[in-house]
């Protein structure tokens, strides 16, 4: 794993517990932006010891400092990702999967309509729920930075 965890959780200015490393191991191997419970099954694999309320907690600290985003999906899931480069969410109607994707010309859109508004764009991520046409392969950029 090369995803520099030593280095993020200095910055959040956290301590690198056992279970922290666990969870953030656990959300680097995973690419399909999991929920808490499934976050959850996959841990205990690796680590029996780890208990649902451990799992939680975790969770929403690392979300807090910024080592992981919470995502609030439209079908009412919360859903949990490493905090990476900006990149945008397109949901399968059908079967729920999460696929990502950017685009340059939205990104340059959205910071001249904010900027029109007297703000500068910190941080955004665009969420669509898509319908899938026929079987075409959907070319979406699995982003593995680490
Ligand atoms: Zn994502």
């Amino acid at each position: 794993m090369s995803y520099p965890i030593e280095e993020r959780f200095k910055q959040a200015k956290i301590r690198l517990t056992p279970q922290r490393a666990l969870i953030v191991e656990t959300l680097v191997e995973s690419n399909d932006h999991p929920d808490a419970d499934l976050i959850y099954r996959r841990a205990i694999q690796k680590d029996s010891s780890i208990s649902v309320a451990t799992t939680y907690r975790t969770l929403n600290l690392l979300g807090d400092v910024g080592i992981l985003r919470k995502l609030n999906m439209q079908d009412g899931k919360v859903r949990f990702e490493i905090e990476r480069d900006d990149h945008n969410h397109l949901v399968d109607e059908e079967n729920g999967r999460i696929h990502e994707f950017k685009n340059d010309e939205l990104s340059a859109l959205i910071n001249k309509t904010i900027g029109e508004m007297g703000y500068d764009v910190v941080n955004f991520r665009v969420e669509v729920i898509g319908k899938k046409r026929g079987d075409t392969e959907c070319g979406c950029i699995q982003i593995n930075v680490y």
